[in-house]
C-alpha cells in the first residue's frame, strides 16, 4: 500500500572476549577468523614490541609511547589499559563505524578493558574464556617461550586475579578445544 518496507532486521552486537593472559584468546580468535574470515575483529594499538611473525595493522598497530599518548589525548581509544608493562587500546572509530553499519564487532581485550567497555557500552556482551584448569594455564603461560621469566611471573600474577573475574561476565566458555570454543563464540556474535 505504498508504505516503505521495513529495513531488514539487523542485530548489531558488540562482543568482548576476555580472560587471563595465556588462556588462548588470540588462538581462538585466529582459528575463528581462519574458518570465518568475514568475522570482523578490532585491531588494537599497543606499545608492546612485535613478537616474531606479528604484522603491523594485522595483529596490532605497534606504536611508541608518544603515539599512544596522542591516541589517548585525541579521544581515539574506546578503552585502553596497561598490561604487564605495556599499553593496549581499542581504536574507537573503526568499532563505531562497524556497529553503526549494523555489523557485529568482536574485541579481544584484557579484563580491565572489558570492564571499561561494560561501563561505557552496557549493551556489550562480555564473554569470559576460562582455562580447563589452573595447571593448564601455567603450562601455557610458561610454554610460549618468547617472554623473559619476570614477564611470565607478572602475567601469572595477573592471571590469578583475573580468574576471579569470571562472575562479572555474561557468558563463560571453557577453552578445552580451540575448534569447539571458536564455534561457540561464533554462535554468540
Ligand atoms: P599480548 O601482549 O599477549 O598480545 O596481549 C596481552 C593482553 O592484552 C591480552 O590479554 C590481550 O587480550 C590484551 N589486549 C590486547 N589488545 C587490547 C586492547 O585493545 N585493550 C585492552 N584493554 N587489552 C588488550
Amino acid at each position: 500500500r505504498g508504505e516503505t518496507p521495513a529495513p531488514p532486521e539487523r542485530h548489531p552486537r558488540l562482543t568482548v572476549l576476555s580472560g587471563p593472559s595465556g588462556v588462548g584468546k588470540s588462538t581462538v580468535v585466529a582459528h575463528l577468523r581462519s574458518v570465518h574470515p568475514e568475522v570482523w575483529l578490532s585491531v588494537s594499538a599497543t606499545t608492546r614490541r612485535p613478537r616474531p611473525g606479528e604484522q603491523h595493522g594485522v595483529h596490532y598497530f605497534f606504536v611508541d609511547d608518544e603515539e599512544f599518548d596522542k591516541l589517548i589525548a585525541n579521544g581515539e581509544l574506546l578503552e585502553w589499559a596497561e598490561f604487564a608493562g605495556n599499553r593496549y587500546g581499542t581504536p574507537r572509530r573503526a568499532v563505531l563505524d562497524k556497529l553503526e553499519a549494523g555489523e557485529p564487532v568482536l574485541l579481544e581485550i584484557d579484563l580491565q578493558g572489558a570492564r571499561l567497555v561494560r561501563s561505557s557500552m552496557p549493551e556489550a556482551q562480555l564473554v569470559f574464556l576460562a582455562p580447563p584448569s589452573w595447571d593448564e594455564l601455567v603450562r601455557r603461560l610458561t610454554g610460549r617461550g618468547t617472554e623473559a621469566p619476570e614477564v611470565i611471573e607478572r602475567r601469572l600474577s595477573a592471571a590469578r586475579t583475573e580468574l576471579a573475574a569470571e562472575e562479572e561476565f555474561d557468558v563463560t566458555l571453557v577453552n578445552t578445544s580451540v575448534e569447539d570454543v571458536a564455534a561457540e563464540l561464533l554462535a554468540l556474535l
